[in-house]
C-alpha cells in the first residue's frame, strides 16, 4: 500500500461541527478518522474497527468523557489503546481528573488544528513502544 495512513483515530463527539473538523483536519494528515456521538457508539465502533487512538470529548449528555474512559480501560481488549481528553474545562484538578479517569493525556478545546496531529502523533509514539 502507497497510501499514507497514520492510524485509525476514534473521535468520540457530540458536537457535529467539531466532529466534521476534526474529520478533515486529521484526515489532511493521514489518519483514518471514525466517530462516535455517544458512549453506546463508541463501544461499537471499537467493537467494528481496529482504532490506535481515542480522542474523547469530556462534556456529553449521556455518559460524559470520564466515565466512559474508564469503562473503556476496564475492558481488557481495549485497555491498552491511548485516550486523550479533549476538553473545555480549564479549571484546576481537570487534569488529574482526565489522568485519574484513566486518560493517558488531553488537550484543550479550542482545539489548536495546527499542531493537533503532532499533539496526537506523540500518544501513537507512546503506545507503539510500550
Ligand atoms: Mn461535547
Amino acid at each position: 500500500m502507497t497510501e499514507l495512513n497514520k492510524g485509525t483515530v476514534l473521535y468520540v463527539e457530540d458536537n457535529s461541527d467539531n466532529r466534521n473538523l476534526i474529520r478533515r483536519v486529521l484526515g489532511a494528515e493521514g489518519y483514518s478518522v471514525v466517530d462516535a456521538i455517544n458512549a453506546g457508539q463508541a463501544i461499537e465502533k471499537l467493537e467494528g474497527n481496529k482504532i490506535d487512538l481515542i480522542l474523547m470529548d469530556i462534556n456529553m449528555p449521556d455518559m460524559d468523557g470520564y466515565t466512559l474512559t474508564t469503562k473503556i480501560k476496564g475492558i481488557q481488549k481495549f485497555s491498552n489503546i491511548p485516550i486523550v481528553a479533549v476538553t473545555a474545562n480549564v479549571m484546576r484538578g481537570d487534569r488529574e481528573k482526565s489522568l485519574e479517569a484513566g486518560c493517558d493525556g488531553y488537550i484543550q478545546k479550542p482545539i489548536d488544528i495546527d499542531t493537533l496531529s503532532q499533539q496526537i502523533e506523540r500518544f501513537m509514539t507512546r503506545s507503539s513502544n510500550a
